[in-house]
Protein backbone atom coordinates (compact mmCIF):
# COMPACT_ATOMS: atom_id res chain seq x y z
CA UNK A 1 0.00 0.00 0.00
CA UNK A 2 1.64 3.20 -1.10
CA UNK A 3 1.35 6.06 2.17
CA UNK A 4 2.22 9.56 2.06
CA UNK A 5 3.66 10.69 5.47
CA UNK A 6 5.94 13.70 5.32
CA UNK A 7 9.46 13.03 6.84
CA UNK A 8 8.39 15.22 9.49
CA UNK A 9 6.00 12.70 10.48
CA UNK A 10 8.29 9.65 9.68
CA UNK A 11 10.77 10.99 12.26
CA UNK A 12 7.72 9.57 15.03
CA UNK A 13 8.94 6.29 15.66
CA UNK A 14 5.67 5.13 16.22
CA UNK A 15 4.36 6.64 12.92
CA UNK A 16 7.67 5.22 10.64
CA UNK A 17 6.64 1.92 12.03
CA UNK A 18 2.96 2.37 11.23
CA UNK A 19 4.22 3.21 7.89
CA UNK A 20 6.02 -0.31 7.47
CA UNK A 21 3.37 -2.05 8.65
CA UNK A 22 0.78 0.20 6.14
CA UNK A 23 3.21 -0.40 2.95
CA UNK A 24 3.01 -3.93 3.81
CA UNK A 25 -0.27 -4.29 3.09
CA UNK A 26 -1.31 -5.18 -0.75
CA UNK A 27 -4.77 -5.15 -0.61
CA UNK A 28 -5.85 -8.37 -1.17
CA UNK A 29 -8.83 -8.57 1.11
CA UNK A 30 -7.75 -12.18 2.45
CA UNK A 31 -7.93 -11.34 5.68
CA UNK A 32 -11.38 -10.12 5.53
CA UNK A 33 -13.40 -14.18 5.01
CA UNK A 34 -11.67 -14.68 8.54
CA UNK A 35 -12.30 -11.73 10.84
CA UNK A 36 -15.17 -12.30 12.76
CA UNK A 37 -16.58 -8.72 12.41
CA UNK A 38 -16.69 -8.82 8.86
CA UNK A 39 -18.25 -12.63 8.90
CA UNK A 40 -21.01 -11.03 11.32
CA UNK A 41 -21.74 -7.73 9.92
CA UNK A 42 -20.14 -7.84 6.20
CA UNK A 43 -19.04 -4.35 5.80
CA UNK A 44 -15.89 -3.70 4.25
CA UNK A 45 -15.07 -1.02 7.07
CA UNK A 46 -15.46 -4.11 10.06
CA UNK A 47 -13.33 -5.73 7.97
CA UNK A 48 -9.24 -5.62 8.68
CA UNK A 49 -8.58 -4.08 5.15
CA UNK A 50 -10.99 -1.84 5.80
CA UNK A 51 -9.92 -0.58 9.36
CA UNK A 52 -6.73 -0.63 7.72
CA UNK A 53 -7.61 2.58 5.25
CA UNK A 54 -9.46 4.27 8.05
CA UNK A 55 -6.54 4.12 10.02
CA UNK A 56 -4.23 5.38 7.21
CA UNK A 57 -6.35 8.13 6.19
CA UNK A 58 -6.39 9.10 9.93
CA UNK A 59 -2.37 8.82 10.75
CA UNK A 60 -1.30 10.01 7.44
CA UNK A 61 -3.56 13.46 7.00
CA UNK A 62 -3.11 13.53 11.17
CA UNK A 63 -6.19 14.01 11.70
CA UNK A 64 -8.65 13.97 14.59
CA UNK A 65 -10.38 11.31 14.70
CA UNK A 66 -14.15 11.40 13.65
CA UNK A 67 -16.68 9.04 14.38
CA UNK A 68 -17.10 6.99 11.66
CA UNK A 69 -13.05 5.80 12.32
CA UNK A 70 -13.75 5.42 16.11
CA UNK A 71 -17.07 3.40 15.39
CA UNK A 72 -15.09 0.77 13.22
CA UNK A 73 -12.25 0.95 14.79
CA UNK A 74 -13.96 0.10 18.37
CA UNK A 75 -15.60 -2.87 16.93
CA UNK A 76 -12.16 -4.75 16.48
CA UNK A 77 -11.80 -7.31 18.95
CA UNK A 78 -8.14 -6.95 18.48
CA UNK A 79 -8.34 -10.95 18.09
CA UNK A 80 -5.97 -10.88 15.65
CA UNK A 81 -7.18 -13.53 13.41
CA UNK A 82 -6.10 -11.43 10.35
CA UNK A 83 -2.45 -11.44 11.51
CA UNK A 84 -2.62 -15.45 10.85
CA UNK A 85 -4.47 -15.23 7.91
CA UNK A 86 -2.66 -12.57 6.04
CA UNK A 87 0.26 -13.88 3.18
CA UNK A 88 2.30 -10.32 4.01
CA UNK A 89 3.13 -10.29 7.22
CA UNK A 90 1.17 -7.00 7.99
CA UNK A 91 1.22 -6.42 11.82
CA UNK A 92 -2.11 -5.64 12.53
CA UNK A 93 -1.83 -5.69 16.06
CA UNK A 94 0.43 -2.56 15.99
CA UNK A 95 -1.33 -0.77 13.72
CA UNK A 96 -4.32 -0.89 15.90
CA UNK A 97 -2.87 -0.65 18.67
CA UNK A 98 -1.76 2.56 17.70
CA UNK A 99 -5.00 3.75 16.96
CA UNK A 100 -6.61 3.27 19.65
CA UNK A 101 -4.30 5.47 21.40
CA UNK A 102 -4.73 8.34 18.73
CA UNK A 103 -8.59 7.90 19.33
CA UNK A 104 -8.07 8.59 23.37
CA UNK A 105 -5.54 11.50 23.00
CA UNK A 106 -7.97 12.85 20.66
CA UNK A 107 -11.48 12.32 20.52
CA UNK A 108 -14.08 13.27 23.00
CA UNK A 109 -16.14 10.36 23.34
CA UNK A 110 -19.70 11.44 24.68
CA UNK A 111 -19.75 11.38 28.57
CA UNK A 112 -20.90 8.29 29.25
CA UNK A 113 -18.99 6.41 27.30
CA UNK A 114 -16.04 8.27 28.75
CA UNK A 115 -17.24 7.58 32.39
CA UNK A 116 -17.70 3.89 31.64
CA UNK A 117 -14.16 3.41 30.12
CA UNK A 118 -12.39 5.09 32.81
CA UNK A 119 -14.45 3.01 35.39
CA UNK A 120 -13.16 -0.07 33.92
CA UNK A 121 -9.65 0.45 33.33
CA UNK A 122 -9.53 1.68 37.03
CA UNK A 123 -11.28 -1.27 38.69
CA UNK A 124 -10.30 -3.96 36.02
CA UNK A 125 -6.74 -3.84 36.68
CA UNK A 126 -7.11 -3.96 40.33
CA UNK A 127 -7.88 -7.65 42.21
CA UNK A 128 -9.56 -5.60 45.48
CA UNK A 129 -11.66 -3.35 43.61
CA UNK A 130 -12.66 -5.56 40.72
CA UNK A 131 -14.12 -7.92 43.41
CA UNK A 132 -15.54 -5.46 45.52
CA UNK A 133 -17.39 -5.12 42.04
CA UNK A 134 -18.46 -8.08 41.26
CA UNK A 135 -19.79 -8.21 44.69
CA UNK A 136 -21.78 -4.66 43.79
CA UNK A 137 -22.98 -6.40 40.81
CA UNK A 138 -24.43 -9.73 41.99
CA UNK A 139 -26.34 -7.45 44.42
CA UNK A 140 -27.56 -4.90 41.70
CA UNK A 141 -27.97 -8.07 39.09
CA UNK A 142 -31.76 -8.62 39.95
CA UNK A 143 -32.40 -4.36 39.65
CA UNK A 144 -31.20 -5.06 35.57
CA UNK A 145 -35.58 -5.90 35.06
CA UNK A 146 -36.24 -2.30 35.73
CA UNK A 147 -33.65 -0.79 33.21
CA UNK A 148 -35.83 -0.37 29.20
CA UNK A 149 -34.67 -3.20 27.07
CA UNK A 150 -32.84 -1.26 24.40
CA UNK A 151 -32.68 -3.32 20.79
CA UNK A 152 -29.48 -4.82 20.29
CA UNK A 153 -27.82 -3.05 18.45
CA UNK A 154 -23.77 -3.10 16.75
CA UNK A 155 -23.74 0.04 18.30
CA UNK A 156 -24.93 0.00 21.71
CA UNK A 157 -25.78 2.50 24.52
CA UNK A 158 -25.36 2.88 27.88
CA UNK A 159 -27.94 0.53 29.15
CA UNK A 160 -27.22 -2.23 27.17
CA UNK A 161 -23.58 -2.26 28.64
CA UNK A 162 -24.96 -1.95 32.24
CA UNK A 163 -27.03 -5.05 31.66
CA UNK A 164 -24.15 -6.67 29.52
CA UNK A 165 -21.61 -5.98 33.04
CA UNK A 166 -24.39 -7.21 35.75
CA UNK A 167 -24.98 -10.32 33.49
CA UNK A 168 -20.93 -11.53 33.75
CA UNK A 169 -21.09 -11.11 37.73
CA UNK A 170 -20.88 -14.68 39.13
CA UNK A 171 -23.22 -15.66 41.36
CA UNK A 172 -20.43 -16.70 43.59
CA UNK A 173 -17.02 -15.69 44.46
CA UNK A 174 -14.39 -18.17 45.70
CA UNK A 175 -12.14 -17.06 48.67
CA UNK A 176 -9.08 -15.47 47.59
CA UNK A 177 -5.79 -17.75 46.56
CA UNK A 178 -2.28 -17.47 48.24
CA UNK A 179 -0.92 -13.66 48.13
CA UNK A 180 1.79 -12.34 46.56
CA UNK A 181 5.62 -12.75 47.85
CA UNK A 182 4.70 -16.79 48.45
CA UNK A 183 7.29 -19.25 47.31
CA UNK A 184 6.04 -22.61 46.74
CA UNK A 185 8.89 -25.34 47.07
CA UNK A 186 9.56 -27.53 44.37
CA UNK A 187 9.29 -31.60 45.80
CA UNK A 188 11.91 -33.92 45.24
CA UNK A 189 14.32 -32.48 43.25
CA UNK A 190 14.73 -28.86 41.96
CA UNK A 191 15.00 -28.63 38.59
CA UNK A 192 13.81 -24.78 38.23
CA UNK A 193 12.65 -21.84 39.35
CA UNK A 194 9.75 -19.71 37.78
CA UNK A 195 7.40 -16.52 38.59
CA UNK A 196 3.67 -17.49 37.89
CA UNK A 197 2.27 -14.29 37.01
CA UNK A 198 -0.59 -13.52 39.31
CA UNK A 199 -2.96 -11.79 37.55
CA UNK A 200 -6.05 -9.63 38.18
CA UNK A 201 -8.95 -10.71 37.19
CA UNK A 202 -8.59 -14.49 37.37
CA UNK A 203 -7.18 -14.18 40.86
CA UNK A 204 -10.67 -13.24 41.88
CA UNK A 205 -12.73 -15.51 39.32
CA UNK A 206 -10.96 -18.40 39.56
CA UNK A 207 -7.38 -18.82 41.81
CA UNK A 208 -7.67 -22.62 41.41
CA UNK A 209 -6.15 -22.05 37.66
CA UNK A 210 -2.98 -20.82 39.24
CA UNK A 211 -3.15 -23.24 42.08
CA UNK A 212 -3.92 -25.97 39.58
CA UNK A 213 -0.53 -24.87 37.78
CA UNK A 214 1.67 -24.27 41.28
CA UNK A 215 -0.18 -27.97 42.29
CA UNK A 216 1.60 -29.69 38.83
CA UNK A 217 4.65 -27.13 38.52
CA UNK A 218 5.93 -28.23 42.13
CA UNK A 219 5.11 -32.14 41.80
CA UNK A 220 7.56 -31.78 38.31
CA UNK A 221 10.29 -29.91 40.62
CA UNK A 222 9.79 -26.40 39.93
CA UNK A 223 10.06 -24.01 42.70
CA UNK A 224 7.05 -21.24 41.96
CA UNK A 225 7.29 -17.93 43.18
CA UNK A 226 4.73 -14.86 43.36
CA UNK A 227 6.69 -12.02 42.46
CA UNK A 228 5.74 -8.86 45.18
CA UNK A 229 4.83 -5.90 43.75
CA UNK A 230 3.70 -7.56 40.46
CA UNK A 231 0.89 -5.74 38.80
CA UNK A 232 -1.54 -6.14 36.05
CA UNK A 233 0.33 -6.58 33.00
CA UNK A 234 -1.44 -3.89 31.14
CA UNK A 235 -3.57 -5.67 28.80
CA UNK A 236 -6.83 -4.16 29.84
CA UNK A 237 -5.92 -0.42 29.76
CA UNK A 238 -3.16 -0.98 26.59
CA UNK A 239 -6.57 -2.18 24.57
CA UNK A 240 -8.90 0.68 25.55
CA UNK A 241 -5.86 3.05 23.88
CA UNK A 242 -4.29 4.11 27.58
CA UNK A 243 -1.05 3.82 26.52
CA UNK A 244 0.70 5.96 29.10
CA UNK A 245 -1.08 3.52 32.33
CA UNK A 246 -0.52 0.23 30.21
CA UNK A 247 3.28 1.30 29.89
CA UNK A 248 3.36 2.05 33.53
CA UNK A 249 2.32 -1.10 34.40
CA UNK A 250 4.88 -3.03 32.17
CA UNK A 251 7.83 -0.90 33.76
CA UNK A 252 6.84 -1.42 37.16
CA UNK A 253 6.56 -5.22 36.43
CA UNK A 254 9.88 -5.20 34.54
CA UNK A 255 11.28 -4.16 37.60
CA UNK A 256 9.50 -6.85 40.25
CA UNK A 257 10.82 -9.59 37.89
CA UNK A 258 14.48 -8.26 37.16
CA UNK A 259 14.41 -7.56 41.25
CA UNK A 260 13.46 -11.77 41.31
CA UNK A 261 15.77 -12.83 38.59
CA UNK A 262 18.72 -10.77 40.13
CA UNK A 263 17.73 -12.75 43.56
CA UNK A 264 17.61 -16.27 42.96
CA UNK A 265 16.83 -16.38 39.74
CA UNK A 266 14.26 -17.13 37.29
CA UNK A 267 14.22 -19.90 34.24
CA UNK A 268 10.48 -18.32 33.15
CA UNK A 269 7.70 -15.78 33.81
CA UNK A 270 4.79 -17.92 33.25
CA UNK A 271 0.96 -16.76 31.95
CA UNK A 272 -1.83 -18.69 32.64
CA UNK A 273 -4.24 -16.01 31.20
CA UNK A 274 -2.72 -15.87 27.14
CA UNK A 275 -4.06 -12.41 27.06
CA UNK A 276 -1.82 -11.35 29.49
CA UNK A 277 1.00 -13.68 28.14
CA UNK A 278 0.53 -11.39 24.13
CA UNK A 279 0.98 -8.39 25.94
CA UNK A 280 4.03 -9.41 28.39
CA UNK A 281 5.70 -10.90 24.88
CA UNK A 282 5.27 -7.80 23.39
CA UNK A 283 6.82 -5.76 26.62
CA UNK A 284 10.06 -5.56 23.89
CA UNK A 285 8.19 -3.96 21.45
CA UNK A 286 6.49 -1.46 23.31
CA UNK A 287 9.57 0.21 25.57
CA UNK A 288 11.37 -0.49 22.18
CA UNK A 289 12.48 3.18 22.46
CA UNK A 290 12.92 3.71 26.20
CA UNK A 291 16.58 4.02 26.88
CA UNK A 292 16.98 2.50 30.56
CA UNK A 293 14.42 -0.19 30.33
CA UNK A 294 14.62 -1.28 26.54
CA UNK A 295 17.53 -3.91 27.57
CA UNK A 296 15.25 -5.48 30.27
CA UNK A 297 11.90 -5.56 28.36
CA UNK A 298 13.12 -7.56 25.68
CA UNK A 299 14.87 -10.09 28.05
CA UNK A 300 11.51 -10.10 30.44
CA UNK A 301 9.71 -10.66 27.22
CA UNK A 302 12.22 -13.83 26.28
CA UNK A 303 11.49 -15.21 29.91
CA UNK A 304 7.44 -14.93 29.32
CA UNK A 305 5.79 -18.31 28.35
CA UNK A 306 2.20 -19.43 28.51
CA UNK A 307 2.06 -22.25 31.25
CA UNK A 308 1.93 -25.20 28.25
CA UNK A 309 4.95 -23.63 26.31
CA UNK A 310 6.85 -24.42 29.89
CA UNK A 311 4.80 -27.63 30.95
CA UNK A 312 5.80 -29.56 27.73
CA UNK A 313 9.26 -29.28 28.73
CA UNK A 314 8.75 -31.33 31.62
CA UNK A 315 7.73 -34.81 30.54
CA UNK A 316 4.51 -34.96 32.06
CA UNK A 317 2.84 -38.60 32.50
CA UNK A 318 -0.62 -39.32 33.38
CA UNK A 319 -1.15 -41.34 36.07
CA UNK A 320 -4.57 -42.10 35.02
CA UNK A 321 -6.02 -42.50 31.79
CA UNK A 322 -9.14 -40.12 31.07
CA UNK A 323 -10.17 -41.98 27.76
CA UNK A 324 -14.33 -41.92 28.56
CA UNK A 325 -13.79 -37.67 28.61
CA UNK A 326 -14.47 -35.90 25.32
CA UNK A 327 -12.60 -32.51 25.92
CA UNK A 328 -13.54 -29.56 23.52
CA UNK A 329 -10.40 -27.22 22.83
CA UNK A 330 -11.19 -23.66 22.83
CA UNK A 331 -8.21 -22.00 20.97
CA UNK A 332 -8.20 -18.35 22.56
CA UNK A 333 -7.04 -16.10 20.31
CA UNK A 334 -4.43 -14.67 22.04
CA UNK A 335 -2.63 -17.90 22.21
CA UNK A 336 -3.51 -18.67 18.25
CA UNK A 337 -3.38 -15.47 16.36
CA UNK A 338 -1.25 -13.68 19.44
CA UNK A 339 1.10 -16.27 20.47
CA UNK A 340 1.23 -18.81 17.76
CA UNK A 341 0.25 -21.59 20.18
CA UNK A 342 -2.10 -23.96 18.07
CA UNK A 343 -1.72 -27.41 18.56
CA UNK A 344 1.05 -27.61 21.53
CA UNK A 345 -1.48 -27.38 24.38
CA UNK A 346 -4.24 -30.33 22.23
CA UNK A 347 -1.20 -32.60 22.33
CA UNK A 348 -0.18 -31.84 25.44
CA UNK A 349 -4.66 -32.83 26.22
CA UNK A 350 -4.30 -36.01 24.41
CA UNK A 351 -0.70 -37.33 25.74
CA UNK A 352 -2.45 -37.10 28.94
CA UNK A 353 -5.33 -39.25 28.17
CA UNK A 354 -8.35 -37.01 27.03
CA UNK A 355 -10.27 -37.43 23.79
CA UNK A 356 -9.20 -33.89 22.56
CA UNK A 357 -11.79 -32.50 19.75
CA UNK A 358 -11.49 -29.92 17.64
CA UNK A 359 -14.25 -27.22 17.44
CA UNK A 360 -15.38 -25.96 13.90
CA UNK A 361 -14.31 -22.52 12.81
CA UNK A 362 -12.22 -22.34 15.88
CA UNK A 363 -10.31 -19.33 14.13
CA UNK A 364 -13.27 -17.04 15.27
CA UNK A 365 -13.34 -15.16 18.47
CA UNK A 366 -16.08 -16.12 21.12
CA UNK A 367 -16.14 -12.54 21.43
CA UNK A 368 -14.80 -11.87 25.08
CA UNK A 369 -11.50 -9.87 24.19
CA UNK A 370 -10.97 -7.95 27.01
CA UNK A 371 -13.46 -5.49 27.49
CA UNK A 372 -15.38 -6.08 24.24
CA UNK A 373 -18.04 -8.18 26.03
CA UNK A 374 -19.22 -5.65 28.11
CA UNK A 375 -18.36 -2.25 25.53
CA UNK A 376 -20.05 -4.15 22.19
CA UNK A 377 -22.33 -6.86 24.18
CA UNK A 378 -24.14 -6.95 20.42
CA UNK A 379 -21.52 -7.98 18.31
CA UNK A 380 -19.95 -9.72 21.93
CA UNK A 381 -23.08 -11.75 22.23
CA UNK A 382 -23.47 -13.21 18.45
CA UNK A 383 -19.61 -14.35 18.93
CA UNK A 384 -20.36 -15.90 22.02
CA UNK A 385 -23.74 -17.64 20.68
CA UNK A 386 -21.71 -19.31 17.30
CA UNK A 387 -18.76 -20.23 19.60
CA UNK A 388 -21.06 -21.91 22.09
CA UNK A 389 -23.40 -23.74 18.77
CA UNK A 390 -19.92 -25.10 17.32
CA UNK A 391 -18.56 -26.47 20.48
CA UNK A 392 -22.16 -28.23 21.10
CA UNK A 393 -21.42 -29.64 17.72
CA UNK A 394 -18.84 -32.02 19.01
CA UNK A 395 -20.57 -33.02 21.73
CA UNK A 396 -18.02 -32.30 24.88
CA UNK A 397 -17.56 -33.12 28.31
CA UNK A 398 -15.90 -30.56 29.02
CA UNK A 399 -14.43 -27.23 27.33
CA UNK A 400 -10.93 -26.33 27.66
CA UNK A 401 -9.08 -22.72 27.10
CA UNK A 402 -6.15 -21.09 28.20
CA UNK A 403 -7.61 -17.53 28.95
CA UNK A 404 -9.96 -16.52 31.66
CA UNK A 405 -12.11 -13.90 29.50
CA UNK A 406 -13.28 -16.61 26.95
CA UNK A 407 -13.75 -18.64 29.91
CA UNK A 408 -16.29 -16.64 31.22
CA UNK A 409 -17.65 -15.63 27.88
CA UNK A 410 -18.22 -18.87 27.07
CA UNK A 411 -19.67 -20.23 30.34
CA UNK A 412 -22.29 -17.50 30.02
CA UNK A 413 -23.61 -19.34 27.34
CA UNK A 414 -23.30 -23.07 27.93
CA UNK A 415 -24.21 -25.56 31.31
CA UNK A 416 -20.85 -27.64 29.73
CA UNK A 417 -18.27 -26.78 32.29
CA UNK A 418 -15.32 -25.02 31.13
CA UNK A 419 -11.78 -25.07 32.66
CA UNK A 420 -8.62 -24.34 31.96
CA UNK A 421 -5.94 -26.79 30.29
CA UNK A 422 -3.78 -26.88 32.97
CA UNK A 423 -6.22 -27.89 35.53
CA UNK A 424 -6.97 -30.94 33.38
CA UNK A 425 -3.43 -31.21 32.85
CA UNK A 426 -2.63 -31.17 36.46
CA UNK A 427 -5.59 -33.73 37.58
CA UNK A 428 -4.12 -36.03 34.60
CA UNK A 429 -1.18 -36.27 36.09
CA UNK A 430 -1.64 -36.77 39.53
CA UNK A 431 -3.46 -33.60 41.35
CA UNK A 432 -7.58 -33.45 42.21
CA UNK A 433 -10.10 -33.34 39.82
CA UNK A 434 -11.37 -29.82 38.71
CA UNK A 435 -14.71 -28.90 39.95
CA UNK A 436 -17.12 -30.11 37.16
CA UNK A 437 -19.79 -27.66 37.47
CA UNK A 438 -20.26 -24.25 34.67
CA UNK A 439 -19.15 -21.05 36.83
CA UNK A 440 -22.43 -19.66 36.39
S1 LIG B 1 -4.51 -10.11 4.06
FE1 LIG B 1 -2.84 -8.76 4.70
S2 LIG B 1 -2.10 -7.82 2.79
FE2 LIG B 1 -4.15 -8.68 2.36
S3 LIG B 1 -5.56 -6.95 2.75
FE3 LIG B 1 -5.44 -8.13 4.65
S4 LIG B 1 -3.82 -7.10 5.82
FE4 LIG B 1 -3.60 -6.40 3.69
S1 LIG C 1 -8.19 -8.06 14.95
FE1 LIG C 1 -9.93 -9.45 14.62
S2 LIG C 1 -11.74 -8.12 14.58
FE2 LIG C 1 -9.94 -6.79 14.33
S3 LIG C 1 -9.70 -6.58 12.11
FE3 LIG C 1 -8.38 -8.31 12.73
S4 LIG C 1 -9.66 -10.13 12.47
FE4 LIG C 1 -11.05 -8.35 12.46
Amino acid sequence: MKTEFSLAQLADPDIAEADKILRACVHCGFCTATCPTYVLLGDELDSPRGRIYLMKEMLEKDQTPTAEVVKHVDRCLSCLSCMTTCPSGVHYMHLVDQARVRIEQRYQRPLADRLLRRLLAFVLPDPRLFRLSMRLARIARPLAVLLPTPRPSATPGLIQRIRAMLALAPDRLPPPGPSAGRVFAALGKKRGRVALLQGCAQQVLAPRINQAAINLLTRHGIEVVLVRDEQCCGALTHHVGDDQDALARARANIAAWRKEAAGEGLDAILVTTSGCGTVIKDYGYLLREDRELAADAARVSALAKDITEYVAGLGLAPTARQDNIVVAYHSACSLQHGQKITSLPKELLSKNGFVVKDVPESHLCCGSAGTYNILQPDLAGRLRDRKVANIASVKPDMIAAGNIGCMVQIASGTSVPVVHTIELLDWATGGSRPALTSSR
